[in-house]
């Protein structure tokens, strides 16, 4: 369970001008819910995701995952709790290009204490999640965007985490592509993840495993 309770973010723009990017949000996510979080560009999406995924910290209000409250946490904490518990899947997250598929996935787990087989396992799992399977020994250079997509799909759930974070998952996709996207939403539900999707793409709409769309504009929910 997510509970976020008043949370804001301002940003400093200028000498001392303060930007409100987020006013007051409250909001509570289920375990294994998936959610859908609409707003234009601007209106604050990836702030949200951000501070969730203890990225970025916010100047004031609290998230508290599972009882704990993350915007607390040092450094070490915040790294240790975005390495086990949190997955994301953004345009913007880079990829070893000269290492195959299989090798960005075994670089994800570098810091584990995993043995051999156990990785082997966990990657054959990952890559069969998120459709990649068939292209997990060629280079990263070699796949089509949609591919690099499953790549990275891949990567954020080679932990096991309970969190998916996803930031405009499909801004960059053709439509089948996007369709392939909402089927790996579809078995994420399944695995009982708690999935957030940020997002204006109209795909995500009237989909029966999608359990909220919440609006957001100029950094309020709706
Ligand atoms: P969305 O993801 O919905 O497009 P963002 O969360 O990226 O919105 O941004 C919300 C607002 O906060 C925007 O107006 C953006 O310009 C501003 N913003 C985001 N990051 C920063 C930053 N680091 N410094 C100043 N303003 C920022
Ligand atoms: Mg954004």
């Amino acid at each position: 369970m997510i509970k976020i309770k008043a949370l804001n973010k301002e940003f400093l723009s200028g000498t001392d001008n303060t930007f409100h990017a987020l006013k007051d949000i409250n909001l509570e996510i289920k375990d294994s819910e998936i959610l859908v979080l609409k707003g234009i560009s601007g209106s604050g999406k990836s702030t949200l995701l951000s501070i969730i995924g203890a990225i970025m910290k916010p100047t004031s209000g609290s998230v508290e995952v599972d009882g704990e409250n993350i915007v607390s946490y040092t450094d070490y904490f915040a790294s240790t709790y975005r390495e086990s518990r949190v997955g994301f899947i953004t345009q913007s997250f880079h990829l070893f290009d000269a290492f195959s598929v299989r090798e960005n996935l075994f670089a994800a787990l570098a810091n584990s204490a995993l043995s051999l087989v156990e990785i082997q396992e966990r990657i054959t799992e990952v890559s069969s999640t998120a459709n990649i399977s068939h292209k997990i020994d060629a280079p990263v250079t070699t796949l089509s965007g949609g591919e690099k997509q499953r790549c990275i799909i891949a990567r954020a759930l080679i932990n096991r985490p309970e969190i998916i974070l996803c930031d405009e998952p499909t801004a960059n996709l053709d439509r089948e592509n996007s369709l392939a996207f909402v089927e790996v939403v579809k078995r994420l539900k399944e695995m009982k993840k708690t999935v957030l999707i940020a997002t204006h793409d109209t795909i995500f709409d009237d989909l029966d495993f999608v359990d909220r769309v919440v609006q957001m504009k100029d950094g309020e929910l709706e």
